[in-house]
């Protein structure tokens, strides 16, 4: 027999054996978790009574540690839970543990981690991609059925390509932010990682919805996207941006990518070409605009309200400096240089300003092209995972792969990476992009090529 009890112990056992390799989970709750695996309501169960799930490390979880993977927040015990920890708790998932990530979310490769880098379950000397690396690694492992992850500018669409899982980001303002600790504000949206669009599908519609509690929540009904779900792709338009199969592009990767296209060609989707002419704005224009916004956010990591505090200050600025400097890694620190840089007085029209407009022109790129295509697909990446170590001291080689995921988080539209295949014996994601607002479209479309 299937009890909550079992299924719990089931994928507990397996954290127990693969998290030693993998490296996927902070923290485990396997005490709080048979408590609430035992204590489920049979009366009112809720829509994913038993489902167990992990939460990534940026989300508030009340009486349990919340570090974001930064020693600043390592003593960090979160006095609530985030809105999508409590809406997925309501539910009846039950919470495994914590899942590692790059410190606050910014990496590509999850090498940032104040507790070690998670390994690729597909092979364990290259990365998993990052920031949400311990989530789609946990659900490729089967270490949990889902996940819940943050993209800011990929960090759900990345890795779950580099793992060969299911990842969704919803459109920015589809999921509340409160306690989900703070990166790019105008850009962190939290979406979900599994095995497929269809259980995406389930975990996105307890997610999300307007919470009062975030200020850019928006007020829109959710629809039930399990029930939605039809397989029929027949007469959707599906746009290729040839900016995204341009020269970067590595050979094998493309392959897959273009059989995958062929596929929903033999679903009945018409393809067509379409021009994204800003796109290659993006790198340029996230890597100020994410920064900025980070600079501002980190400040209230000051060593006085919580977090790390260095011992014996001489005097307040001793205090903030050697607190700030110790308690934040090399890339968290690198970001907070260029976002104060680019925010200053002199460079902000420059930088700034000039960001803010580039970005009005990525997104107005996806308003035209939404105007005749009902769903873009391109790639994730430019390839499949990279080794560990392999950019790990070129941040401008890292800043780059995330060419084909910063437009969408720019625009604001939602995005999904649905595994498409292997290359070079890695997996293969690709990506689907809608309209604003139109989850439903890409979870569909993702279950009928599943
Ligand atoms: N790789 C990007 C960065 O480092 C995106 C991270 C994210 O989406 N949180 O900022």
């Amino acid at each position: 027999e299937t009890t909550p009890r079992a299924l719990t112990d089931h994928y507990l056992d397996r954290i127990e054996r693969l998290q030693p390799s993998l490296n996927a989970l902070i923290t485990r709750t396997a005490e709080a978790a048979h408590a609430v695996a035992d204590g489920l309501d049979e009366q009112s169960p809720g829509a994913l009574a038993g489902l167990p799930i992990l939460h990534k490390d940026i989300f508030c979880t009340k009486g349990v540690k919340t570090s974001c993977a930064s020693r600043m927040l390592d003593n960090f015990v979160a006095p609530y839970d985030a809105t999508v920890v409590e809406r997925l708790a309501a539910a009846g998932t039950v919470m495994l543990g914590k899942t590692n990530m790059d410190e606050f979310a910014m990496g590509s490769s999850n090498e940032n981690s104040f507790y070690g880098p998670v390994k690729n379950p597909w092979n364990l000397a290259h990365v998993p991609g990052g920031s949400s690396g311990g989530s789609a690694a946990a659900v490729a492992a089967g270490l949990a059925p889902a996940a819940t992850g943050t993209d800011t500018g990929g960090s759900i669409r990345q890795p779950a390509a580099l793992c060969g899982v299911t990842g969704i980001k919803p459109t920015y303002g589809r999921v509340s932010r409160y306690g989900m600790i703070a990166f790019a504000s105008s850009l962190d949206q939290g979406g979900c990682f599994a095995r497929s669009a269809a259980d995406c599908a389930h975990v996105l519609s307890a997610m999300a919805g307007f919470d009062p509690r975030d200020s850019t929540s928006v007020e829109r009904d959710v629809p039930d996207y399990a029930a939605a779900l039809s397989g029929d792709v027949a007469g959707l338009r599906i746009g290729l941006p040839r900016e995204y199969f341009a020269d970067g592009l590595e050979a094998d990767s493309r392959a897959v990518i273009d059989a995958a296209v062929k596929q929903y060609e033999a679903l009945g989707a018409e393809v067509v070409d379409i021009d994204m002419p800003h796109t290659d704005l993006a790198v340029s224009t996230y890597y100020v605009i994410a920064p900025a916004e980070a600079s501002s956010n980190l400040a209230r990591f000051d060593g006085v309200r919580y977090g790390h505090r260095c011992d014996a200050p001489r005097d307040l600025e001793d205090l903030y400096t050697r607190s700030r400097g110790e308690g934040f890694g090399a890339e968290v620190q690198r970001r907070i240089m260029i976002g104060a840089y680019v925010l200053s007085a002199g460079y902000y029209d420059a930088y700034y300003i000039k960001a803010q407009k580039t970005r009005r022109l990525i997104a107005q790129d996806f308003q035209r092209a939404f105007e005749h295509v009902d769903l873009i697909a391109a790639p994730v990446t430019q390839a499949p995972a990279f080794k560990l170590g392999e950019k790990a001291d070129d941040p401008v080689s890292m800043y780059l792969n995330d060419v084909y995921t910063l437009p969408a988080s720019l625009a604001g539209v939602p995005g999904m990476s649905v595994p498409a295949g292997f290359a070079h014996g890695l997996p293969v994601g690709l990506q689907l992009l809608a309209p604003w607002f139109e989850e439903g479209r890409l979870l569909n479309a993702g279950h009928a090529y599943q």
